[in-house]
Protein backbone atom coordinates (compact mmCIF):
# COMPACT_ATOMS: atom_id res chain seq x y z
CA UNK A 1 0.00 0.00 0.00
CA UNK A 2 1.50 3.53 -1.04
CA UNK A 3 0.75 6.79 -2.10
CA UNK A 4 2.20 8.14 -5.12
CA UNK A 5 2.07 11.59 -6.23
CA UNK A 6 3.65 12.57 -9.66
CA UNK A 7 3.79 15.88 -11.44
CA UNK A 8 1.06 17.77 -9.48
CA UNK A 9 0.23 21.27 -10.28
CA UNK A 10 -2.19 23.36 -9.01
CA UNK A 11 -2.70 27.17 -10.61
CA UNK A 12 -5.61 29.55 -10.31
CA UNK A 13 -6.41 31.90 -13.35
CA UNK A 14 -6.08 35.46 -12.67
CA UNK A 15 -6.91 38.39 -14.77
CA UNK A 16 -3.27 38.98 -14.57
CA UNK A 17 -2.32 34.71 -16.17
CA UNK A 18 -2.29 31.79 -13.95
CA UNK A 19 -1.08 31.69 -10.45
CA UNK A 20 0.85 28.54 -10.39
CA UNK A 21 0.76 27.37 -6.76
CA UNK A 22 1.94 23.92 -6.59
CA UNK A 23 4.48 23.53 -9.88
CA UNK A 24 4.89 19.47 -9.67
CA UNK A 25 5.18 17.47 -6.43
CA UNK A 26 6.14 14.38 -6.84
CA UNK A 27 6.34 12.31 -3.78
CA UNK A 28 5.82 8.16 -2.26
CA UNK A 29 4.96 7.08 1.20
CA UNK A 30 4.10 3.53 1.94
CA UNK A 31 1.98 2.40 4.73
CA UNK A 32 2.95 2.87 7.91
CA UNK A 33 5.26 5.99 6.42
CA UNK A 34 5.10 9.48 8.10
CA UNK A 35 6.25 13.27 6.76
CA UNK A 36 6.01 16.68 8.49
CA UNK A 37 5.58 19.23 5.91
CA UNK A 38 7.23 23.45 6.64
CA UNK A 39 6.81 26.33 4.85
CA UNK A 40 5.61 29.57 4.95
CA UNK A 41 2.02 31.07 4.98
CA UNK A 42 0.67 31.18 1.58
CA UNK A 43 3.48 28.45 0.34
CA UNK A 44 0.80 26.04 -0.70
CA UNK A 45 0.73 23.39 2.30
CA UNK A 46 -3.57 24.00 2.73
CA UNK A 47 -3.81 23.53 -1.51
CA UNK A 48 -1.53 20.29 -1.54
CA UNK A 49 -3.72 18.77 1.68
CA UNK A 50 -6.73 19.34 0.24
CA UNK A 51 -5.60 17.75 -3.49
CA UNK A 52 -4.26 14.42 -1.58
CA UNK A 53 -8.23 14.55 0.59
CA UNK A 54 -9.98 15.05 -2.63
CA UNK A 55 -11.85 18.42 -1.09
CA UNK A 56 -10.09 20.28 -4.46
CA UNK A 57 -8.99 18.69 -7.57
CA UNK A 58 -5.15 19.51 -9.06
CA UNK A 59 -5.00 21.07 -12.63
CA UNK A 60 -3.02 18.22 -13.67
CA UNK A 61 -0.66 14.98 -12.42
CA UNK A 62 -1.50 12.15 -10.85
CA UNK A 63 -2.41 10.77 -7.03
CA UNK A 64 -2.43 7.17 -6.19
CA UNK A 65 -3.36 5.80 -3.61
CA UNK A 66 -3.42 1.77 -2.82
CA UNK A 67 -3.71 1.74 -7.05
CA UNK A 68 -6.41 4.32 -6.65
CA UNK A 69 -6.60 6.98 -8.34
CA UNK A 70 -8.97 9.18 -6.64
CA UNK A 71 -9.80 11.89 -9.70
CA UNK A 72 -10.49 9.51 -12.64
CA UNK A 73 -13.55 8.33 -9.83
CA UNK A 74 -17.06 9.82 -10.30
CA UNK A 75 -18.71 12.09 -8.00
CA UNK A 76 -20.14 9.11 -6.11
CA UNK A 77 -17.20 7.41 -6.18
CA UNK A 78 -14.96 9.84 -5.24
CA UNK A 79 -17.52 10.84 -2.09
CA UNK A 80 -16.85 7.28 -0.89
CA UNK A 81 -13.13 7.05 -1.23
CA UNK A 82 -12.68 10.37 0.82
CA UNK A 83 -15.67 9.22 3.61
CA UNK A 84 -13.00 5.73 3.39
CA UNK A 85 -10.08 6.70 2.92
CA UNK A 86 -8.85 9.65 4.18
CA UNK A 87 -8.89 10.61 7.60
CA UNK A 88 -8.65 15.00 8.65
CA UNK A 89 -7.46 16.40 11.38
CA UNK A 90 -7.84 20.17 10.88
CA UNK A 91 -6.26 23.45 12.63
CA UNK A 92 -9.83 23.69 14.10
CA UNK A 93 -11.11 20.66 16.03
CA UNK A 94 -14.93 20.56 13.79
CA UNK A 95 -15.74 18.67 16.66
CA UNK A 96 -20.39 19.71 16.96
CA UNK A 97 -20.85 21.55 19.97
CA UNK A 98 -24.46 19.64 21.08
CA UNK A 99 -22.70 16.01 20.07
CA UNK A 100 -21.18 14.04 23.17
CA UNK A 101 -17.37 13.35 22.49
CA UNK A 102 -18.71 9.64 21.19
CA UNK A 103 -21.24 10.91 18.90
CA UNK A 104 -18.86 13.03 17.43
CA UNK A 105 -16.09 10.25 17.16
CA UNK A 106 -18.99 8.35 15.09
CA UNK A 107 -20.05 11.05 12.80
CA UNK A 108 -18.26 9.79 9.78
CA UNK A 109 -19.97 6.13 10.25
CA UNK A 110 -23.24 7.96 9.90
CA UNK A 111 -23.60 7.23 5.96
CA UNK A 112 -22.96 3.38 6.71
CA UNK A 113 -25.55 1.01 6.61
CA UNK A 114 -26.49 0.10 10.21
CA UNK A 115 -24.91 -3.01 10.64
CA UNK A 116 -21.71 -1.56 10.08
CA UNK A 117 -22.43 1.18 12.33
CA UNK A 118 -22.90 -0.83 14.79
CA UNK A 119 -19.46 -2.45 14.32
CA UNK A 120 -18.15 1.04 14.50
CA UNK A 121 -18.90 1.73 18.11
CA UNK A 122 -16.60 -0.26 19.71
CA UNK A 123 -13.78 1.00 17.57
CA UNK A 124 -14.90 4.24 18.45
CA UNK A 125 -14.25 3.84 22.01
CA UNK A 126 -11.18 2.21 21.81
CA UNK A 127 -9.84 5.22 19.76
CA UNK A 128 -11.00 7.19 22.56
CA UNK A 129 -9.24 4.99 25.06
CA UNK A 130 -6.49 5.14 22.96
CA UNK A 131 -6.41 8.94 22.88
CA UNK A 132 -6.87 9.07 26.69
CA UNK A 133 -10.20 10.04 26.82
CA UNK A 134 -12.21 7.27 27.90
CA UNK A 135 -14.08 8.63 30.78
CA UNK A 136 -15.11 11.61 28.87
CA UNK A 137 -17.75 9.91 26.27
CA UNK A 138 -21.05 11.98 27.31
CA UNK A 139 -18.86 14.93 27.35
CA UNK A 140 -19.72 17.67 25.57
CA UNK A 141 -16.97 19.19 23.41
CA UNK A 142 -17.72 22.70 25.82
CA UNK A 143 -16.43 20.80 28.66
CA UNK A 144 -13.11 19.65 27.14
CA UNK A 145 -9.41 21.48 27.31
CA UNK A 146 -8.27 22.92 23.84
CA UNK A 147 -5.96 19.47 23.58
CA UNK A 148 -8.78 17.02 24.66
CA UNK A 149 -11.04 18.61 22.02
CA UNK A 150 -8.32 17.70 18.83
CA UNK A 151 -7.37 14.35 20.82
CA UNK A 152 -10.98 13.58 20.13
CA UNK A 153 -10.78 14.92 16.52
CA UNK A 154 -7.38 12.93 16.21
CA UNK A 155 -10.15 9.67 17.18
CA UNK A 156 -12.51 10.75 14.93
CA UNK A 157 -9.84 10.91 11.99
CA UNK A 158 -9.54 6.88 12.26
CA UNK A 159 -12.92 6.22 12.88
CA UNK A 160 -13.13 4.52 9.45
CA UNK A 161 -9.68 2.70 9.21
CA UNK A 162 -7.97 5.28 6.78
CA UNK A 163 -5.32 4.30 4.55
CA UNK A 164 -4.01 8.19 4.74
CA UNK A 165 -4.02 10.77 7.50
CA UNK A 166 -3.78 14.16 6.57
CA UNK A 167 -3.33 16.99 9.73
CA UNK A 168 -3.28 20.75 8.61
CA UNK A 169 -1.74 22.81 11.45
CA UNK A 170 -3.65 20.62 13.63
CA UNK A 171 -1.33 22.08 17.31
CA UNK A 172 -1.87 25.41 15.61
CA UNK A 173 -4.15 26.44 18.44
CA UNK A 174 -2.43 24.46 21.07
CA UNK A 175 0.30 25.11 23.76
CA UNK A 176 4.02 23.60 22.87
CA UNK A 177 3.65 21.00 25.34
CA UNK A 178 -0.37 20.29 24.15
CA UNK A 179 1.38 20.12 20.89
CA UNK A 180 3.96 17.60 21.58
CA UNK A 181 1.08 15.25 23.41
CA UNK A 182 -1.06 15.66 19.90
CA UNK A 183 1.62 14.95 17.86
CA UNK A 184 3.28 12.20 19.74
CA UNK A 185 -0.54 10.52 19.15
CA UNK A 186 -1.13 11.26 15.68
CA UNK A 187 2.45 9.75 15.30
CA UNK A 188 1.59 6.45 17.55
CA UNK A 189 -1.92 5.69 16.04
CA UNK A 190 -0.70 6.00 12.58
CA UNK A 191 1.63 3.82 12.73
CA UNK A 192 -0.43 0.90 14.98
CA UNK A 193 -2.61 1.50 12.37
CA UNK A 194 -0.29 1.35 9.74
CA UNK A 195 -1.94 4.25 8.00
CA UNK A 196 0.26 7.09 5.69
CA UNK A 197 0.34 10.37 8.20
CA UNK A 198 1.35 14.21 6.35
CA UNK A 199 1.14 16.49 8.85
CA UNK A 200 1.27 20.38 8.12
CA UNK A 201 2.81 22.40 10.53
CA UNK A 202 4.71 26.23 11.37
CA UNK A 203 6.48 24.38 14.40
CA UNK A 204 9.54 23.12 14.14
CA UNK A 205 9.46 21.42 17.29
CA UNK A 206 6.66 18.74 16.30
CA UNK A 207 8.19 18.61 12.81
CA UNK A 208 11.25 17.59 14.67
CA UNK A 209 9.23 14.37 16.17
CA UNK A 210 8.61 13.33 12.23
CA UNK A 211 11.18 10.64 10.91
CA UNK A 212 10.79 13.04 7.68
CA UNK A 213 10.66 16.77 7.22
CA UNK A 214 10.35 18.47 3.48
CA UNK A 215 9.75 22.26 3.25
CA UNK A 216 7.19 23.47 0.63
CA UNK A 217 9.25 26.17 -1.47
CA UNK A 218 8.52 27.67 -4.79
CA UNK A 219 5.69 25.41 -4.93
CA UNK A 220 8.06 21.70 -4.41
CA UNK A 221 8.69 19.91 -2.30
CA UNK A 222 12.30 20.58 -0.74
CA UNK A 223 14.59 18.28 1.85
CA UNK A 224 16.52 21.38 2.32
CA UNK A 225 15.32 24.81 1.88
CA UNK A 226 17.08 28.10 0.53
P1 LIG B 1 -0.59 27.64 3.10
O1 LIG B 1 -1.49 26.58 3.63
O2 LIG B 1 0.81 27.16 2.82
O3 LIG B 1 -0.56 28.86 3.98
P2 LIG B 1 -2.51 27.81 0.95
O4 LIG B 1 -2.42 26.49 0.30
O5 LIG B 1 -3.67 28.05 1.84
O6 LIG B 1 -1.14 28.14 1.69
O7 LIG B 1 -2.56 28.94 -0.18
C1 LIG B 1 -1.59 29.00 -1.20
C2 LIG B 1 -1.89 30.15 -2.13
O8 LIG B 1 -3.02 29.83 -2.94
C3 LIG B 1 -2.20 31.46 -1.45
O9 LIG B 1 -1.44 32.47 -2.07
C4 LIG B 1 -3.68 31.65 -1.70
O10 LIG B 1 -4.00 33.01 -1.80
C5 LIG B 1 -3.87 30.95 -3.01
N1 LIG B 1 -5.26 30.47 -3.22
C6 LIG B 1 -5.92 29.58 -2.47
N2 LIG B 1 -7.16 29.35 -2.95
C7 LIG B 1 -7.30 30.14 -4.05
C8 LIG B 1 -8.34 30.40 -5.02
N3 LIG B 1 -9.51 29.74 -4.93
N4 LIG B 1 -8.08 31.27 -6.01
C9 LIG B 1 -6.90 31.89 -6.11
N5 LIG B 1 -5.87 31.70 -5.24
C10 LIG B 1 -6.06 30.86 -4.22
MG1 LIG C 1 -2.57 26.48 5.37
Amino acid sequence: MALTIQSLVKSYPTRNGDLSILRGIDLTLQAGESLAIMGPSGSGKSTLLHILGTLDRPTSGTVDLDGVQPFTLNDNDLATFRNHQVGFVFQDHHLLPQCTVLENVLIPTLVQPEAERAKAEPWARELLDRVGLANRLEHLPAELSGGERQRVAVARSLVMRPKLLLADEPTGNLDRKTSQQVGKLLLELHAAEQTILIVVTHSAELASIFPQTRHMEDGQLVVNPN
